[in-house]
């Protein structure tokens, strides 16, 4: 076993035991072989990791939940330093405030919460890491009426390049907090966040309502309009897929090209009825599944459409409002689809989300209607793994012209220019301030990456 100073984990090498499975992130097509993995049970211990890499000149991937498509959660030959141990959450219905440890799910956040009937507005996917999706700034079912995760990110623990703890909140590293809310992992390694927390269910008035893809122009005109009106209590989320298996959509309709409506209206139930009339009422569903249901199953409702080990590649755009042609454009690609599990989703966003200032967080595009994300989804083994890449490339290449910005956190391995477009130059050039100050040697590299910007251009150190 391998020694490192001050650190109380567990550090897996290879060959030792257990180390096949701790490289394996959610997406199956990552295939990296780290140097060690340290599993790490406290800041101490990953404090104690970052002091090893810099020491040995190992370049370092941070693993939360490992959901990042891109896989920068392991690394080729570097040291991982692995959050998941880390799933302490403690609620404070006083304050309503929720502090996570960084290796948490958002299961684990949803279920902690709702002991006290409160939520963070999270991500759609239970299983997907806490850490992560804040950093990128955090898009779910709650965010047009509460913001977005990171809106919601009051303080955060974190530990930087040089080992020190920070913690940065009111009044404390508030250049740090602005940065860590939208700027990725790029300027240190987060071991607890706390957020603000809000009064939300038991039940919300939530799921489907399904169409035949036949009638999708019809349909997500009817939706554009529909939109336009309906209040921040209600997201909504477009699927265009063939009908996944999921339990609660009847096995005939399995595999039949659709467009799904989801919905979650998070405020009173009864005027959440009257809200979703319309869309219900609108011509000739397969099925409706809009009803009242616990927070925490329509949390863990889209779980089984994304498991663990399959093999995923994402094409992302912000966009304006649906026009004709995007319309077009999604069912035509929709009816070509190459994999009965790939899938597009269009997140309605707006509402709380565009209420915040374009400058007071790192996470950018808050005028965007909607957030695209195409997903080429196939099994392990598929022959046909290219075709499926290829298609969600045509379909990304269809749209790309209605394309406003990108989302940090939808992005796969797509080169610096992706990452600048997903902040725009003004903001990209104050996170790389944020990095001068935080991490001017990069070490925090294997992520969207912002590097410190050159050094004749450097501003005065900010750490305070
Ligand atoms: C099935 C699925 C559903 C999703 N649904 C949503 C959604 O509804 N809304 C949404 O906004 N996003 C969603 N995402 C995207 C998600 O936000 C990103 O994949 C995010 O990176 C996941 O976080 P993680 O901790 O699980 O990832 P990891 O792969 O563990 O980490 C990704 C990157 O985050 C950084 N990071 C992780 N932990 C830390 C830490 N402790 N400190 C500093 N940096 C860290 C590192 O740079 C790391 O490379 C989804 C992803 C998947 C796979």
């Amino acid at each position: 076993m391998m020694n490192i100073p001050g650190f109380t984990g567990e550090a897996i090498a290879p060959g030792d035991a257990g180390y096949e499975e701790a490289r394996r992130v959610w997406n199956g097509v990552i295939d990296r072989h780290p140097a060690v993995i340290t599993r790490c049970h406290s800041a101490v211990d990953v404090a104690a990791a970052v002091g090893y890499a810099r020491d040995h000149d190992l370049p370092i991937a941070v693993r939360g939940g490992g959901h990042g498509v891109a896989g920068s959660a392991v690394c080729e030959g570097g040291l991982v330093v692995d959050c998941s141990p880390m799933r302490d959450v403690q609620v404070d219905p006083g304050t309503r405030t929720i502090r996570a440890a960084a290796g948490c799910l958002w299961a684990d956040v949803d279920r902690a919460g709702q002991q006290y009937g409160l939520a963070v507005p999270g991500g759609i996917v239970s299983h997907t890491g806490i850490a992560g999706l804040t950093l990128g700034g955090g898009i779910g079912w709650l965010m047009r009426k509460h913001g977005l995760t990171a809106d919601n990110l009051l303080a955060a623990e974190i530990v930087t390049a040089d080992g020190a703890r920070l913690r940065c909140g009111a009044g404390e590293h508030g250049e740090l907090l602005w940065a860590l809310r939208g700027g990725g992992g790029n300027f240190g390694i987060v071991t607890a966040f706390e957020y603000r927390a809000h009064p939300v269910g038991p039940a919300v008035l939530a799921g489907p309502v399904i169409w035949p893809l036949d009638v999708a122009p019809r349909v997500l005109r009817f939706y554009r309009q529909w939109i336009r009106e309906v209040p921040a209590e209600l997201t909504t989320i477009v699927k265009l897929a063939r009908a996944p298996a999921l339990p609660a959509i009847p096995a005939d309709l399995h595999g039949r090209p659709v467009v799904m409506i989801s919905c979650c209206y998070a405020g009173p139930l009864a005027e959440g009825t009257r809200v979703l009339r319309p869309l219900r009422a609108l011509g000739a569903p397969l099925v409706g599944l809009i009803a009242p249901r616990p927070y925490l199953e329509n949390q863990a409702l889209n779980d089984p459409t994304a498991p663990h080990g399959w093999c995923y590649y994402w094409k992302s755009a912000e966009t304006g409002e649906l026009s004709d042609d995007l319309i077009g454009a999604l069912t035509e690609h929709t009816r070509r689809i190459t994999s009965p599990r790939s899938y597009t989703l269009i997140f309605q966003l707006g509402g709380a989300v565009a209420e915040v200032g374009e400058n007071a967080t790192a996470y950018s595009h808050r005028h965007a209607a909607h957030n695209i994300n195409i997903n080429a989804v196939w099994r392990p083994g598929d022959p046909d793994e290219l075709q499926h890449r290829e298609w969600a490339r045509r379909l990304f290449a269809a749209i790309a012209p209605h394309q406003r910005g990108v989302y940090v956190n939808f992005l796969s391995d797509e080169g610096p220019e992706r990452v600048r477009a997903a902040y725009g130059p003004e903001k990209f050039a104050r996170l790389q301030a944020v990095k001068d100050a935080y991490d001017p040697q990069n070490a925090f590299a294997l992520n969207q990456n912002i590097p410190p910007s050159p050094a004749e251009i450097r501003l005065q150190p900010m750490h305070e």
